[in-house]
């Protein structure tokens, strides 16, 4: 019975068909001209010239900026913010998955904000960004709603966590499952397991409340259901819609309430490799449930009721361990990579991945407190 508080700011939209209304969405944030920030990836099947076209025909000005690369750097979001001022946009649409979303992100915040990226590491900027629209097309990371942008510093080997404050949440969410029918069955896979991990991690920090555990539990409840789903027939509708939505839910969760050590490894661990975000927070996924379990063994007990484990009979400890083997089961049916170093995270780096792990904000609200060898002991065991 803790007092908590809450809070979701972006507007969300959600349903098949809801991008074709984007341009009612810019005129609702009172825009007319949009940087339309998406991936090449995107544009080759058409998906930015889509919206483009339908702002272009409600007489909204529209340039598409479209550099971003997964995992979006420093440079990529200087580029854009040249492109946005060059411009003069007054909007900003992050189209594509949470690199597109979070590249808005953070060139809507330099506008107004000024300064470097890695000022605003950890800390709040002081003005609020552009309006923004996120069309997410990965059911994935959440960052249609989150407070926060993920930005790499290439040069000291980081994943930074930038902004850090509701302010930073997309004015509006435009959630439409017919725009993540094209993702392939990898991206598919790595996405969904990263918003199980979201979700997860979410549920069994310290940090947790009433509210949050609804959205989480919720969240891993649609994963587990209907992520095999998605992958196995990536036009299955229904298997989309509820992923986008188990997605969204698990970004609302750790906006308000944060992660855990797998997330704390990953934020450096993205900066020594180039693999795929969802793909190594998977990874660790399991190994640090193994760790974490014996916290708070109720939570992962319910975690794998939510799995859709059979726990009837099992005390809170034998049905906690059930999590585990349900998210390995999971991960094995959509072909997660077996370890880290298939992925390219190198041994001789996971001590100073660990090392730089220790000081994220996740760690202390992690289940069970980690000292720098548990987590090595952690990352060695997922390789
Ligand atoms: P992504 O945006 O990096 O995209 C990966 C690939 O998938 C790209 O090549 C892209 O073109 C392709 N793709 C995306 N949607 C597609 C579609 N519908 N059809 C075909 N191809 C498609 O992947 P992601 O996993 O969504 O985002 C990862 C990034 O998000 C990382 O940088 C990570 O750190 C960040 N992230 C941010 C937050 C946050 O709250 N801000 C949370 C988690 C992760």
């Amino acid at each position: 019975m803790k007092n908590f508080s809450w809070q979701l700011p972006s507007k969300i939209y959600f349903g098949n068909g809801e991008s074709k209304k984007v341009a009612d969405r810019v005129n609702e944030l009172g825009g007319s001209k949009v940087l339309l920030v998406t991936d090449r990836g995107l544009e080759q099947i058409g998906l930015p010239d889509q919206i483009k076209t339908m702002l272009l025909d409600a007489s909204i000005e529209v340039e598409v900026f479209n550099e971003v690369k997964p995992d979006p750097t420093v440079e990529v979001v200087e580029s854009g913010v040249k492109k946005a001022k060059d411009f003069g946009c007054d909007t900003l649409i992050g189209l594509g998955g949470g690199s597109s979303i979070d590249t808005a992100k953070a060139i809507g915040m330099m506008i107004t904000n000024g300064g470097e990226v890695s000022d605003y590491w950890g800390n709040p900027p002081k003005n609020k960004p552009l309006p923004m629209i996120a069309i997410p097309t990965t059911a994935g990371t959440g960052s249609e709603v989150t407070f926060v942008t993920v930005i790499k510093d290439t040069k000291k080997k980081v994943k930074m966590g930038v902004g850090y404050s509701p302010q930073m949440a997309p004015d509006i969410a435009l959630c439409d499952p017919e725009l993540t029918v094209s993702a392939p069955s990898h991206i598919t896979a790595f996405t969904g397991l990263d918003a199980l991990t979201h979700a997860v991690e979410a549920y069994t920090n310290t940090k947790h409340d009433p509210v949050s555990d609804i959205f989480a539990l919720k969240s891993i409840e649609l994963i587990g259901k209907y992520l095999r789903l998605a992958v196995a027939n990536g036009d299955n509708m229904e298997a989309r819609y509820y992923m986008l939505l188990g997605n969204l839910l698990a970004g609302a969760s750790f906006a308000n309430k944060l992660l855990g050590i797998v997330h704390a490894i990953t934020s450096p661990m993205g900066g020594y490799c180039d693999a795929p975000h969802g793909a190594v927070n998977a990874i660790l996924l399991p190994h640090a449930m193994k760790f974490n379990y014996i916290g708070n063994p109720e939570k992962f007990a319910d975690v794998a009721e939510a799995m859709g484990e059979n726990v009837v009979g099992m005390t809170d400890l034998e049905a906690a361990q059930q999590s585990i083997i349900a998210v390995q089961q999971l991960s094995r049916d959509v072909n997660l990579p077996s370890g880290l170093s298939k992925v390219g995270v190198k041994e001789e780096d996971i001590e100073d991945i660990c090392n730089a792990a220790m000081s994220n904000v996740n760690i202390a609200i992690n289940p069970r407190k980690p000292g720098v060898e548990d987590l090595i002991a952690i990352c060695k065991a997922a390789m």
